[in-house]
């Protein structure tokens, strides 16, 4: 039985000095559920903040990306051991904004995610296809490529730190979910393809979570499925109400 796990991604939506609030309304919402674990990803800078209100809660804070790198000369990024010094315990890494915005590729996505995991904090690594390559069939090819190349070198001792979000671009921020039979057929091609990678045993182990759209409304249908272990949330992870009524699907 994996546990199920909730996430939420921030984005670049919340304060330093609204994170606290934030974080305490969901801890609060949240303070019986023992059987899902409950995660917070919010920018860099509201990592401390998040990190001292999840304290004796059991929500756990996590960054929304990290390099490769420990330190030196790359100007605006932050390392693994700065993360975990803040007290993070996991990290995001090649969400499809950052491969649509900031150029991040498979080849860096499996930089960080080997970094991040090497360090022991928790990888949640994204893959997902456009609607471009949805409809020109590439669905398939485009999902193995992403595992494949993003986690290279990862290996069935790592899975005990990663963690899967499948995530199709057209079904983030639009409003437009996969229905439940479209992401269970993905998250199983994704343990599939994990298990070429590091072994059925270890890739029965790992998380996939579902991202894109879920809400309240829909969280429950999809969480049934077979593969679906738990969801990263955007949207509706930024009221308290919403996440933790998402959470309460998951229980
Ligand atoms: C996300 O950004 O990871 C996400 C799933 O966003 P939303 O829930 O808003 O679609």
């Amino acid at each position: 039985m994996r546990k199920k796990i909730i996430a939420g991604n921030w984005k670049m939506n919340v304060k330093p000095s609204e994170t606290a609030a934030l974080v305490k309304a969901i801890a609060e919402a949240v303070k019986d559920v023992q059987n899902v674990d409950v995660v917070c990803c919010t920018p860099a800078i509201d990592v401390p903040a998040a990190v001292a209100a999840c304290k004796g809660t059991n929500v756990h804070p996590g960054a929304e990306n990290v390099h490769w790198e420990q330190s030196g000369a790359y100007t605006g990024e932050i390392s693994t051991g700065m993360l975990l010094d803040a007290g993070a315990e996991y990290v995001i890494v090649g969400h499809s904004e950052r491969r649509q915005y900031f150029g991040e590729t498979d080849e860096t996505v499996n930089k960080r995610a080997r970094a991040a995991i090497a360090a022991g904090l928790v990888a949640i690594v994204c893959v997902g296809e456009t609607l471009e390559e949805r409809d020109a069939g590439k669905l398939v090819e485009v999902i193995e490529r992403q595992m494949k190349t993003g986690l290279k070198d990862v290996t069935a001792a790592d899975c005990a730190k990663l963690v899967i979000a499948y995530e199709p671009v057209w079904a983030i921020g639009t409003g437009r979910t996969a229905t439940p039979d479209q992401a269970q057929e993905v998250h199983a091609l994704i343990r599939k393809t994990l298990a070429g990678l590091v072994g059925a045993e270890a890739a029965e182990t790992v998380r996939i979570q579902y991202g894109g759209s879920m809400k309240p409304g829909n969280a429950a249908e999809l969480l049934a499925k077979p593969d679906i272990d738990g969801g990263l949330i955007g949207g509706a992870a930024l009221k308290a109400d919403s996440f933790a009524a998402i959470i309460a699907a998951a229980k």
